[in-house]
């Protein structure tokens, strides 16, 4: 493990501190490193080896179900990602999809559904998914058109779902879609439709720059049982902004882990680089890049492990996890940009380390909103603070 002195910070309690450091143990030993051939296969083995390890426990509610704790520790699951992140990307994915696959169920399911498809995911028997984005509604979410039309004891889907993590691997799906109570965010429902419910197809797999299933997923008169809807109709969006609300600031937190390999990859390199009769690190531009890497890093774990400990407390994380996002994922792909220079022609050979983070990092500016949302969400929150406080 490089830098630990973070994990003595005030956010934490001491169990934190030791559960980043046996994860950081383990991962060591069994999270392979290089991008898969079959990254299907690659993502199975690593939900069912997280899960057998006991991770997964943390990524879902509920100690009756298999669950670390009884409601989500936000700082566990920050801690955890981001020692996940410098190992391995593809790690940290699959950690993190099974905690918002299934996030809608530990924070909004109903016992039987707890009790039915928690123990699994913590297990790392069933792979979850979380299905919201749509082809014509991915930042302007509210605008989606997949439809649920409640037929008798059934609701009936029609419509689209596309960008979805897990896709074409995931067990079940987490479905939000358009069920009518009223126009807007105000008339989506969430349901959880398992995989081989017929009417649900695998409509295209999708390629990205940092290889991981995914999938655009086609509804075509699915029928689902309304058992099935995860909290009251109606209630959807609310249902998926209260799981963004905790994974948008471990997305904060799997940036930073990206961001910390990225550091130690180059400190690595500019001290053994030999150059100019020394080496890379005794110029000074270098050490000014190593000092704005290192800067930038501490500043967005100090806003992300602010956000983690806010919500932890029971506080309005909103402002706090976007600023969070914002900053850590930019401040990352700038901290992984510079280490890429410092390795020179060898930072952008296939499968070097800081070839692989270059890649890994550049979604995670997009998705769970985009950099600009949450620029929009900071601006907003700070007008209405205004406004409220001359009110
Ligand atoms: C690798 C990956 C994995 C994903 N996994 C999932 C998943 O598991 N489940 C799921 O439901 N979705 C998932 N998504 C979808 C993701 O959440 C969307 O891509 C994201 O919400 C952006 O939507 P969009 O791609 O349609 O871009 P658009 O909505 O078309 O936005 C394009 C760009 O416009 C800019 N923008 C957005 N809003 C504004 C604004 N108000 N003002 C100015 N500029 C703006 C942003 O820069 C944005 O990137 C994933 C995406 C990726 C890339």
């Amino acid at each position: 493990m490089s830098d630990t002195t973070y994990l003595d910070w005030p956010f934490f309690q001491p169990h934190h501190a030791a559960l980043a450091r046996s994860l950081d143990a383990w991962a060591t030993q069994q999270v392979p490193q290089a991008h898969a051939a079959d990254v299907d296969a690659a993502c199975r083995a690593l939900v069912r080896s997280l899960g057998q390890a006991g991770w997964l426990r943390h990524a879902v509610a509920g100690t009756a179900h298999g669950g670390a704790t009884e409601v989500i520790d936000t700082r566990a699951i920050c801690l955890i990602r981001e020692t996940l992140a410098r190992h391995s990307g593809l790690a940290d994915f699959a950690f993190a999809m099974q905690g918002l696959g299934s996030g809608a169920i530990s924070l909004a399911g109903s016992p039987a559904q707890r009790a039915h498809y928690l123990p699994r995911v913590a297990a790392g028997q069933a792979i979850a998914a979380f299905a919201l984005s749509e082809p014509e509604a991915g930042s302007d979410v509210a605008a989606m058109q997949c439809s649920a039309r409640v037929d008798g004891d059934h609701v009936v889907l029609d419509g689209e779902k596309t960008w979805i993590s897990n896709g074409g691997i995931a067990d079940f799906y987490v479905v939000f879609a358009r069920s009518g109570e009223a126009p807007g965010a105000r008339g989506i429902s969430a349901f959880i439709v398992d995989a081989d419910t017929p009417g649900l197809s695998i409509a295209e797999r999708i390629d990205v720059i940092a290889p991981h299933p995914l999938a655009r997923l086609r509804f075509s008169q699915c029928r689902v049982p309304l058992s099935q809807r995860v909290g009251e109709a109606g209630e959807g969006f609310k249902v998926a902004m209260r799981t963004l609300d905790v994974f948008r600031t471990s997305v904060a937190a799997a940036s930073l882990g990206f961001a910390r390999r990225a550091l130690d990859e180059a400190l690595a390199r500019a001290s053994s680089r030999k150059m100019f009769g020394g080496v890379l690190g005794d110029f000074q531009l270098t050490q000014a890049k190593l000092a704005q890497m290192a800067t930038t890093i501490d500043s967005a774990a100090l806003l992300t492990y602010r956000a983690a400990w806010q919500r932890d407390q029971g506080r309005n994380v909103t402002r706090a996890a976007a600023m969070a996002k914002l900053a850590a994922t930019e401040g990352a792909q700038q901290v992984i940009d510079a280490a890429v220079q410092i390795w020179g022609g060898l930072g952008v050979v296939s499968e070097q380390p800081v070839e692989r983070l270059y890649r890994e990092i550049r979604a995670l500016r997009i998705y769970e909103g985009a950099t600009e949302v949450q620029q929009l969400i900071i601006g907003r929150d700070l007008l209405r603070e205004q406004a409220a406080a001359q009110a």
